[in-house]
């Protein structure tokens, strides 16, 4: 699900001053209020736009690409395999033919990067961890992550993950949000549901 240009600068305009109104962001777009009216609307109902102020954060938009290239402990390479085909940021995961695994995290943030290496590296059958940051890349139109600027392709609301042909929607807290698979819009509604009722 790919949004347009004039969608990206709608709403790098509301991420950075969510108050700003129609009239406003036509200017700055070089474009007209009714449209501005109709493009955001949209948004809100793609769940693009999920609420104003701090809320805007709560979509992933942009993301962070990664690999991380693993040394598992002798015999552990199954078992690595397992634990990262049970991790939601891990996109993939290949086993190379020095035995290394290489695992591509797709995340909202460096913060969630770190935080999904960190749990990776400390899994006792991993000998070596070393991670990259993906700066740039080409890949097949309407497959995976998009790299480098420009990235506004909606994407899994909980791990980031790109959205297949056909996604997993539902309406939570109002609003409607995509999933890659039922197993992420579940734990994405056990946890809105532990945030809404404040636990
Ligand atoms: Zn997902």
């Amino acid at each position: 699900m790919k949004l347009d240009a004039l969608d990206s600068r709608i709403l790098e305009i509301l991420r950075q001053d969510a108050r700003a109104s129609y009239r406003e962001i036509a200017r700055r777009t070089g474009s007209t209020t009714p449209t501005v009216a109709r493009r955001v609307r949209a948004l809100e109902e793609l769940g693009v736009i999920q609420g104003y102020g701090a809320r805007v954060e709560f979509v992933r938009i942009g993301g962070v690409e990664s690999l991380l290239l693993l040394s598992p402990s002798s015999g552990a390479t199954e078992r690595l395999l397992a634990a990262l085909g049970a991790e939601p940021a891990v996109a993939e995961s290949l086993e190379l033919e020095d035995g290394t695994v290489l695992a591509r995290l797709l995340t909202g943030s460096e913060e969630e990067a770190a935080e999904v290496r960190r749990r990776i590296a400390k899994l006792p059958f991993v000998r070596e961890a070393d991670a990259r940051r993906v700066r740039s890349g080409s890949r097949r139109a309407g497959r995976g992550f998009g790299t480098g600027r420009a990235t506004l392709e909606i994407r899994c609301f909980l791990c980031g993950g790109p959205l297949p042909e056909e996604p997993v929607s539902a309406r939570i807290g109002g609003k409607r949000g995509y999933f890659c698979c039922t197993t992420c819009r579940g734990v994405f509604r056990d946890r809105y549901r532990r945030l809404a009722a404040g636990r």
